[in-house]
């Protein structure tokens, strides 16, 4: 009960560090990231979330589940179709989930695709096909992990399904609880890849025995967990762990508003030094198309062309779409939340409006600290 840092209270509401920060300023009070915060703050934090603070630093699930929902508005709701599920891989170091996310990109996406595939956009459209229909999925790469904890909440906000993996020889390690504990604090149902079952030594029962001992009971035993036991390396059970993603994404009856302006997150930006700061948008809500204008946190700009993960230039992107675009003035942040203005003027003094903001928030707070040097600028 002695309160909790704002990274914590960040990744226990699915936002970023920076809104908390900034939510805060706009009451007054000066944070920094790195601090923990009191019980009233917490509070104060939760109310202005609409979250119920039960105890101190526990926050309740259920009132989670709303804000997973905040793209959509009420306007939205007559105008509503399904959109593909948008899923995260997690789990501990070595497990295996790049190498999944590999034979997942060099096998499934869609033939004639993957020879084009670059580096860098983070996401991913996949088709699964499950008695004969056919699902698109979006997978979102998981960032390296010096960046774990901060990208953390950047996946929750964006992800509709948690894969963790876990490795059969090795078992559950304390990045697989920390994943599961982030996926249930957003209420982002969870699908389990028991990993790399082609090795000696694997043992896939010790690692259900493990995980429901931590709550999460294998539907092998009557739980509702789905467990799927994969080997990254061969490709076996792959087929199955995607097609029980696809069930899982359909009770969420997912949907969006493709007919509205768009909204949604950055997931990745980088500056290029021939095109300018590009930015990897994941639609949630709307379509996004040329020419419109775009607010990133700090940054704006009319997008000059939108790229789809192969590359290839695309007029549009519908939700759940991840599309790396060209046309901002600076490198905004990953977990950004983005949204389209009508005018450039506009979208420029809102930017202004949000760097004023945090550069106040970090003055107030390192005076605060009595230490305003000049590389704490940097
Ligand atoms: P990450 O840290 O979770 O991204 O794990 P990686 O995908 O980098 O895998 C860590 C190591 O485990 C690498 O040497 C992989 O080749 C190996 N590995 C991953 N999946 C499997 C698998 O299914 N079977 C075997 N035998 N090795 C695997
Ligand atoms: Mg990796």
């Amino acid at each position: 009960p002695e309160g909790m840092s704002c990274q914590d209270l960040a990744a226990a509401l699915a936002l970023n560090d920076s809104e908390i920060v900034k939510v805060l300023f706009m009451k007054g009070i000066a944070i920094t990231v790195n601090q923990t915060l009191d019980e009233d703050t917490v509070k104060l934090v939760c109310k202005e979330f609409e979250v119920e603070v039960v105890e101190a630093g526990t926050i309740r699930v259920e009132d989670l589940a709303k804000k997973s929902n905040t793209f959509i508005d009420d306007e939205d709701l007559e105008h509503l179709e399904s959109r593909p599920p948008v899923v995260t891989i997690m789990g501990h170091v070595d497990h295996g989930k790049t190498s999944l996310l590999d034979f997942i990109r060099k096998t499934k996406v869609a033939a004639g695709e993957a020879g084009g595939i670059t580096q860098g956009i983070g996401a991913y459209s996949v088709d699964v096909t499950v008695e004969g229909e056919v699902h698109p999925c979006v997978f979102l790469d998981t960032p390296g992990h010096e960046a774990f904890s901060a990208m953390r909440a950047r996946g929750a906000r964006v992800t509709d399904i948690a894969v963790v993996v876990v490795a059969a020889d090795d078992g559950v390690r304390p990045q697989t609880l920390e994943a599961i504990a982030h996926a249930k604090a957003a209420d982002v149902p969870i699908v389990i890849a028991i990993n790399k079952i082609d090795k000696d030594g694997a043992n896939a029962d010790v690692v259900m025995q493990e995980l429901s001992s931590h709550g999460l009971m294998p539907e092998e035993w009557g739980g509702d967990i789905p467990m799927v036991k994969v080997s990254a390396k061969k490709g076996t059970g792959v087929d199955s762990l995607l097609e029980n993603v696809v069930l899982v994404a359909e009770l969420q009856e997912l949907s969006a508003n493709p007919e509205r302006t768009a909204k949604g997150t950055v997931i990745e930006a980088s500056l290029d030094k021939a095109r300018g700061p590009l930015a990897t948008l994941l639609v949630q809500n709307g379509t996004l198309r040329k020419g419109d204008i775009v607010l990133c946190g700090e940054t704006y700009g009319k997008v000059r062309a939108l790229m789809d993960h192969t590359g290839a230039r695309v007029d549009e992107a519908r939700p759940s779409a991840a599309v790396q675009i060209l046309g901002l003035n600076e490198v905004p942040v990953a977990g950004d939340e983005f949204e389209i203005f009508d005018s450039l003027d506009v979208a420029r003094s809102k930017a202004q409006e949000h760097a004023e903001v945090m550069r106040q928030s970090r003055l107030a707070a390192q005076a605060g600290e009595g230490k305003v040097t000049l590389h704490s600028f940097a």
